[in-house]
């Protein structure tokens, strides 16, 4: 039963075609929380610009579910978007984040909620120990890309973190007020500060459809991450600069000081080539960081919406009266298999 005194739990499910996913979901969620009784419970599910049946799937269970809502996007923003309007529109007094593809384990929940009922921490995150069925070059890549960050930022990341956590709303809030458009939750999870408790446990893998993380787009998204939370690659690109000017310098001296000495002309000229080459390849890619900064600013001061909203379970005809009127009061758990 849904009491007025109650707290109030709010998940947020990122869904980017997920139709295979969302039943399997939808009943483990209900398993785990049915135990759950002395809190509320309101599902926010963001679908991202889903191409497949998604959004009716959403449809149909908000309105045989009254704790269920849903934010539909435009077209596909991204993950990071998908998370940023669910924390935006969760009413929770906490608030949880989770993948639909059971990769992050509802029987966790519990535990997470206790932890931050305790007082003694804002946030309950958790952690992969093992990366057992990922492909062995993806990981690889994982621990590079977490050792590097942390080395050159001042954003605490963790190694295997997942976006899987349970924070409180002093914490969402501090959240939502970064802005910012180009989002790497991982980092500013770890800026706005907070106690957070790390939770550990085995990874599980998707159990249904696949993975939308390409190879390349996770790399993108890591180098999206260092630009976003380390000024370290300018730095290199300066210090580069400055000890190839200073190669430089010694060798005009070296060359000048030969003539003198040795006269003769111009011979060498192969070493002059890759000299040359060698040089402008650094310039560019020095110029290739600094632009890269520079289009990320670029972006944040176009102040776009970081998400396009197209329809909402407010929008919904089907949706019951009982939940437009602000009331929570909740239908038995229902299964979408069963249509
Ligand atoms: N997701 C999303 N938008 C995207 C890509 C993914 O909302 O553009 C969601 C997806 O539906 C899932 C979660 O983000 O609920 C994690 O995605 P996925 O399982 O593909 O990533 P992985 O677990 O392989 O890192
Ligand atoms: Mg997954």
């Amino acid at each position: 039963m849904i009491s007025e005194n109650k707290k109030l739990i709010s998940i947020v499910i990122p869904c980017y075609c997920e139709e295979e996913s969302i039943p399997a979901f939808w009943d483990e969620i209900c398993k785990t929380t049915g135990t759950m009784s002395h809190v509320n419970f309101e599902f926010l599910f963001v679908d991202d610009g889903s191409k497949d049946n998604t959004l009716d799937l959403l449809r149909t269970l908000s309105f045989k579910d009254s704790r269920v809502r849903y934010i539909s996007f435009s077209r596909n923003f991204g993950k990071e978007a998908a998370m940023y309007a669910g924390l935006q529109e969760a009413k929770g007094d906490f608030v949880a984040i989770m993948d639909a593809d059971l990769q992050d384990p509802p029987s966790l929940l519990p535990e997470m909620l206790r932890t931050v009922e305790s007082g003694k921490y804002d946030c309950a995150a958790t952690r992969r120990v093992t990366r057992k069925g990922e492909p062995r070059i993806r990981s690889f890549f994982a621990k590079m890309f977490y050792k590097i960050i942390n080395k050159i930022s001042d954003a605490d990341i963790v190694d295997g973190a997942r976006d899987f956590r349970l924070m409180s709303r002093k914490m969402v809030d501090a959240v939502i007020q970064v802005g910012e458009y180009n989002r790497f939750s991982k980092g500013i999870f770890g800026w706005v500060g907070f106690k957070t408790k790390w939770l550990e446990y085995e990874n599980a893998e998707r159990r249904q459809g696949e993975t939308k993380w390409s190879f390349w787009k996770l790399l993108v998204y890591s180098l999206d991450g260092i630009v976003a939370f380390s000024s370290m690659p300018l730095y290199i690109a300066s210090v580069l600069g400055i000890v190839l000017c200073l190669f430089a310098f010694l060798a005009i001296i070296f060359v000048i000081v030969r003539q003198l000495i040795w006269g003769g002309s111009a011979y060498g000229w192969p070493s002059l080539v890759c000299i040359i080459l060698l040089l402008s390849g650094v310039q560019l890619f020095a110029i290739g960081i600094l632009g890269q900064y520079l289009s990320k600013t670029y972006l944040e001061v176009k102040k776009r919406p970081i998400y396009i909203v197209n329809e909402t379970d407010s929008d919904n005809p089907f949706t019951n009266s009982e939940k437009s009127a602000g009331g929570s009061a909740s239908k038995e758990t229902t299964s979408l298999v069963e249509g």
